[in-house]
């Protein structure tokens, strides 16, 4: 882009001091309990951006004490009609439609990605996901069943309760309308705590769902940490379900607390290590273009990573040849800079796992193609990395790296694809490259990921259900599926007089 072309796109907004940054209770702005606040610091510059009011577990209870009372029988929002309840989301839609500028910008701002990415990825999906189960609030119903003797059988979904939400830093907003869209359309209120890393956007929608006119306590945002706010979620015993996206370590901690407290209903989108398997009959330009898309986007922090890619010996060489040429076109910088497609790090921690990962690459010998190195200057920048003769021992092969590092793995056949791809404890996504359609449908079943892909990377929709199999996650988000986790099911049975 040369400066005369960046006018079609949208600016990002001044934001010369971020409105909210207390806790949301009951539609009310308030101070965390203990006083405490912690710092919001931008990625790019390493500069604080804000202070944000600290939410621990007295808070926690407060929360979930609002969002109790606002599930009530009789409460406003339990005796909202149904299709009310639709337009309340679609409302919701409109004002993140609004203030679209505002939000991309303060999650620039917060996480370091590109305005633009934030503006046309994670604002369309945030607000598409809201529209999709605004659509959803007044189809949920259950089946009148044939049942044997003279009974009549009826099934209800309610819904489940109190829900408790934990999201990550990578996709804050986004993950937090994959929480909240769908727990609300089924009619639940939720108690939701942002990464401590990333309130800002979160806190902004709280201001939204007040306009929006939700009755008060039905969504209530906490700011905090894992180990306090988020554990004190996870172990409630007046919370109903939690939902959590993050590290498989501490989705392992969400399922045990939620056993030793209340037996909780719990969903988890975890980690991944993602295969990506290229065959000798692929558009390998295309191959190429989605695999760097998969590895490279949002700096490689996402749990859809492709951070294998299997490449058929045939192509291999070339396609290592593309992969680091494309990897060298990649702009880093600015992410309020429309140019910019690759930005920092979210903290220091990441950035020294994601350099420790690249350095165990080098030592246990793949072959460094490009990048591998900090970028000079300020902020937690990494060099879009390509390693190729990567080996299924070594630990970037193993571990989810979260970071911009494409590793490239060579194979012979279609079956050895397949058992290497599947040898991970992880499940969440998987693609295959090929021009035929009988090999990419017999690759597709025998892939064990909850998302396979095929000759594309990162296609999510509203209303396709993500999730992942083995330990990459239990349950699915979006689409129809994710209704069915935010509901309970109630048989009625009725006894007549006579056999009809
Ligand atoms: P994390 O799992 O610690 O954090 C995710 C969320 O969980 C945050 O809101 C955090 O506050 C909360 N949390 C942390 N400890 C908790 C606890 N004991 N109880 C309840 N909630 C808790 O992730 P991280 O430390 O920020 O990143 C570590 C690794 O996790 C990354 O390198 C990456 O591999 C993975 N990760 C995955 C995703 C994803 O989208 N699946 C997102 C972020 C991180």
């Amino acid at each position: 882009l040369s400066p005369g072309d960046i006018s079609p796109f949208p600016q990002p907004a001044k934001v010369p001091e971020v409105t909210h940054t207390q806790i949301f209770i009951n539609n009310e702005w308030l101070n965390s309990i203990n006083g405490k606040k912690f710092q919001t610091v931008n990625p790019a510059t390493g500069v604080k951006i804000c202070d944000v009011e600290e939410a621990d577990e007295a808070d926690v209870d407060k929360a979930v004490e609002a969002a109790r009372a606002a599930g009530q029988r009789g409460s406003p929002w339990r005796s909202l009609d149904v299709s009310s309840r639709g337009r309340l989301l679609h409302k919701l839609a409109d004002l993140l439609e609004r203030d679209r500028v505002l939000l991309a910008t303060l999650e620039a701002m917060d996480t370091g990605k590109p305005f633009l990415h934030a503006f046309f990825i994670d604002l369309d999906g945030s607000i598409k996901t809201l529209r999709y189960y605004a659509g959803w609030a007044d189809k949920i119903h259950g089946k009148s069943l044939p049942v044997d003797e003279n009974f009549v059988c009826f099934t209800k979904h309610e819904p489940v309760g109190v829900c408790g939400a934990i999201v990550p830093w990578n996709f804050p907003l986004l993950m937090f309308t994959w929480k909240i869209a769908p727990a609300l359309c089924c009619g639940n209120t939720v108690v939701i705590k942002p990464a401590e890393q990333t309130p800002l956007t979160a806190l902004h929608v709280g201001a939204l769902i007040k306009e929006a006119g939700f009755p008060p306590g039905v969504v209530n945002i906490l700011p905090g940490f894992g180990p306090t706010a988020g554990a004190a979620i996870a172990r409630h015993m007046s919370i109903d379900k939690v939902a959590f996206t993050g590290s498989t370590e501490v989705g392992q901690l969400i399922k045990e607390a939620a056993a030793k407290s209340n037996l909780k209903r719990v969903t988890l989108e975890l980690g991944g290590k993602n295969p990506c398997i290229v065959f000798a009959d692929s558009d390998l330009q295309l191959a190429v273009e989605e695999a760097q898309k998969g590895a490279f986007f949002n700096a490689g922090q996402a749990c859809t990573a492709a951070s294998r890619v299997f490449v058929q010996d045939e192509v291999y060489e070339e396609f290592v040849r593309l992969s680091v040429e494309s990897a060298k076109r990649i702009v880093s910088g600015d992410p309020m800079d429309p140019r910019t497609t690759h930005g920092p790090q979210i903290d220091q921690k990441q950035f020294d796992k994601v350099m420790g990962l690249i350095e165990s690459g080098k030592e246990e010998g793949a072959i460094l193609e490009c990048g591998g190195q900090a970028q000079e200057g300020k902020g937690l920048y990494i060099q879009p990395t390509v390693f190729s003769g990567v080996k299924d021992n070594m630990r970037i092969a193993k571990e989810e790296i979260f970071g911009p590092v494409q590793c490239i793995l060579r194979f012979k056949s279609q079956e050895e694809a397949i058992t290497r791809a599947n040898s991970t404890r992880y499940g969440l996504a998987a693609a295959v490259f090929t021009r035929n359609v009988d090999r990419a449908l017999s690759v597709s079943s025998a892939l064990q990921s909850g998302t396979v892909w095929v000759n594309c990377y990162n296609a999510l929709h509203a209303q396709t259900p993500f999730g992942g199999y083995k330990m990459s996650g239990n349950g699915r988000e979006l689409g129809e599926y994710a209704l069915a986790e935010y509901s309970e099911v109630k048989a009625v049975t009725i006894k007549l007089a006579e056999k009809l």
